[in-house]
C-alpha cells in the first residue's frame, strides 16, 4: 500500500470509529489522547526528556509525564490550545495543588493579554464536526510519529 492509500485507510477507520460516539467523547477519548502525547513529544529535548512545567522533575516523555492543562474542564474550545496544555509529571497532574505552581509558570511565559486571549477561548463555544475531529487526530498523531523519528536513544 503506497503513502496516499495507507492515510486514506486510516482516516476511514478513525472516521468509522468516531461515528459510534459523540463528537465530545470523541473529541476527549481520541483526539485529546493524541495531542497531549504530542504536547509532551514538542516539550521533549532530542532524547525524549520532558520537564514537569510545575514541579521541574524530568522524565523521559512517555513515563510518568502527561500533557496536563491549565484552564480546566476538559472543554471543546481549550482542550488541544497549545498555550493551555503543557507537560507536567503525574504527580502534579493529579494534584490540584499544583495549580498555583502552574499559575506561575503560565505568568513566566505569557503575557496577561495572551492569558486573558487564552480565558476568552476557553470560554467561548466552539463545534466541531466529526471530520474535523478525525484530521486534527491524523495531524497530532503524524506530527507525534515524525518527532519520535528524530529522537535520540
Ligand atoms: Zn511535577
Amino acid at each position: 500500500m503506497n503513502e496516499a492509500a495507507a492515510r486514506k485507510a486510516a482516516r476511514t477507520k478513525m472516521m468509522n470509529t468516531a461515528k459510534t460516539m459523540n463528537k465530545t467523547k470523541y473529541m476527549r477519548d481520541y483526539v485529546a489522547k493524541s495531542w497531549q502525547e504530542l504536547v509532551r513529544l514538542r516539550a521533549a529535548d532530542e532524547f525524549g526528556w520532558v520537564t514537569c512545567v510545575t514541579c521541574g522533575v524530568r522524565s523521559q516523555w512517555n513515563n510518568y509525564m502527561q500533557g496536563s492543562h491549565y484552564k480546566q474542564g476538559r472543554r471543546m474550545s481549550s482542550l488541544v490550545d497549545p498555550m493551555n496544555c503543557h507537560p507536567c509529571c503525574n504527580t502534579c497532574n493529579k494534584n490540584s495543588g499544583s495549580l498555583d505552581k502552574f499559575a506561575i509558570f503560565m505568568a513566566g511565559k505569557y503575557t496577561q493579554e495572551e492569558l486573558d486571549a487564552l480565558d476568552r477561548r476557553h470560554n467561548s463555544t466552539v463545534e466541531y464536526s466529526r471530520e474535523e475531529l478525525v484530521e486534527m487526530n491524523l495531524a497530532f498523531k503524524k506530527e507525534a510519529r515524525e518527532i519520535k523519528a528524530r529522537l535520540k536513544s
